[in-house]
């Protein structure tokens, strides 16, 4: 068992002022993988202190300082990719093959396009009366969850520090160790101190200091709707900008002349990614009522090939969820969608013996779901599908309307102009085409209930700048 015992604050490994710790848990298995300290309110001081301390000076180096920086960032997490994708494995359950891929080497390469956009800070807007130029916000505190938490700390971190920020990183309660890594390899380069600081441990114990501190400038937070509340309120009466990535409940319009095979196996496939712990899964599939039969059975097929298995073993596409806590919830809105009477196609709350030290549920779906049950209005982040019946396309962009989430969607069509046709109707942030993949340079975030702001692309950098004009006076020199 790893033991981290330290805190890295101000360019050094410190010891947290209090002596709490947290148990990293290993959900394929139930037993401790790791210790790390549990932070207090005097670590939170101190961190948002020294980043205050080293701001001013950081973002005044050249761009090409702090892209070199960044490159040498992503040059240590290449070097140590297997230890961050062991920390990954450990501690959430994804299994080895899509760690690695996806959630390792995905987020090296992207921290990687932050580099070139440290120049966009550079351009100056020229109008006839004024300049415009980009500042760095300030201090961002990141705040990310447990379900890609190397990628969504380096879809804030890339920007952050492209952009001239500093910061003080919190990871969830249940993965902090890829961050403890990075705190490793940052330790290793020529990041100066006190720009990079991580804080390991309980959101609801140390979050709202973190996100009420008069010396932060910005909050950055990926997680649950009820949690990116709260850190709203805690930056209101200092009138922070706040940035959230939310939770979703994204509909996927299959249209009555799209390809079914291709569109239904896309569709399966997306939602069982990760365990379903993926806030832009493509979670209720609207399908045309005529054709739910046929989709059904395409369904079963795609469902079968993914099977729970041990995550450290390479053709394991299917660990388990996160954590015990994460099982029972899942397992509690798949008991509900069977009590509101919606038909239980493949999966349900049962996992073969060999499984049931872990936090394992199959995979579950769900047809002939009203879009009124709880199962279809309710996130439920783990390995559930609903089909949803349509009449005709304009009850299907209802159906998907009709939901407070709106960050992602996607659309199956004959081509792609069609599928253009029904995405311009639909209330999210993104909205996937013919079978299109997640990808880093586009701008990523929520509609309605699912966030504010946006992560990932040049919209991403943007979140952490200022603006600033520079009025001219025509007559002075
Ligand atoms: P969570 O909200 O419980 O925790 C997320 C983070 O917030 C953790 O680090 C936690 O410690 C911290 N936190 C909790 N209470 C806080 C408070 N009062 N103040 C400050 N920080 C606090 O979410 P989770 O269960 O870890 O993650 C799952 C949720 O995240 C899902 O709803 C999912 O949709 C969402 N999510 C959204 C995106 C996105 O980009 N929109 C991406 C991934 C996950």
């Amino acid at each position: 068992m790893k033991n981290y015992q330290q805190l890295y604050i101000d360019g050094r490994w410190v010891n947290s002022a209090g002596n709490g710790h947290l148990d990293v848990v290993n959900p394929a298995n139930g037993e401790i993988c790791a210790r790390v300290p549990s932070a207090n309110l005097q670590d939170v001081e101190l961190a948002v202190g020294a980043a205050k301390k080293a701001f001013a000076a950081w973002s005044e180096n050249p761009s090409s300082t702090r892209a070199a920086i960044i490159n040498e960032i992503a040059d240590g997490m290449q070097s140590r990719k297997d230890d961050l994708t062991q920390a990954i494995v450990a501690s959430m359950g994804c299994p080895i093959s899509v760690a690695a891929d996806l959630q390792v080497q995905g987020a090296i390469d992207a921290l990687r396009s932050f580099a070139p956009m440290a120049a966009e800070m550079d351009k100056q807007q020229e109008h006839t009366n004024h300049i415009v130029v980009s500042e760095a916000v300030g201090v961002c505190v990141l705040i990310n969850p447990w379900n890609y938490p190397l990628s969504q700390l380096v879809g804030k971190l890339g920007p952050a520090l492209a952009a001239g920020c500093s910061i003080v990183v919190k990871p969830a309660e249940q993965t902090p160790l890829q961050d403890l890594i990075l705190a490793e390899i940052i330790d290793g380069t020529s990041l100066p101190a006190g720009v990079f600081n991580l804080l390991t441990g309980v959101g609801s114990e140390i979050g709202e200091s973190l996100c009420s501190h008069a010396l932060v400038d910005m909050v950055s937070f990926t997680g649950s709707t009820l949690a990116g509340i709260k850190v709203a309120q805690a930056a209101a009466p200092t009138v922070k900008r706040v940035c959230q990535e939310l939770g979703g409940k994204s509909p996927y319009i299959i249209t009555p002349d799209a390809d079914l095979d291709a569109a239904v196996r896309y569709g399966v496939e997306d939602v069982m990614l990760n365990s379903g712990q993926t806030c832009c899964a493509l979670t209720r599939m609207l399908v045309p009522a005529e054709k739910l039969a046929e989709v059904e059975s395409i369904a079963k097929t795609v469902a079968a090939e993914w099977q729970i298995g041990d995550p450290m073993l390479a053709e394991t596409n299917l660990g388990p969820l996160s954590s015990q806590l994460q099982q029972q919830r899942v397992l509690s809105y798949i008991n509900t969608g069977i009590a509101e009477g919606a038909k239980l196609l493949c999966g349900g709350t049962q996992v073969p013996e060999e499984f049931s030290k872990g936090a394992y549920v199959a995979p579950t779906i769900f047809s002939n779901v009203s879009n009124d049950m709880t199962i279809a209005q309710e996130e439920i982040f783990g390995p559930v599908l609903c089909i949803i019946p349509y009449q005709d396309i304009a009850h299907a962009i209802e159906l998907a309307n009709d939901t407070p989430f709106g960050l992602s969607s996607a659309v199956y069509a004959e081509n792609r102009a069609e599928a253009i046709k029904v995405a311009s109707k639909l209330r999210a942030g993104q909205c996937y085409l013919q079978g299109a993949y997640f990808n880093t340079d586009s701008p990523f975030g929520g509609y309605k209930q699912s966030g504010n702001g946006r992560e990932w692309g040049l919209e991403g950098l943007k979140e952490y700048t200022e603006t600033k004009a520079l009025l001219i006076d025509a007559d002075a020199s």
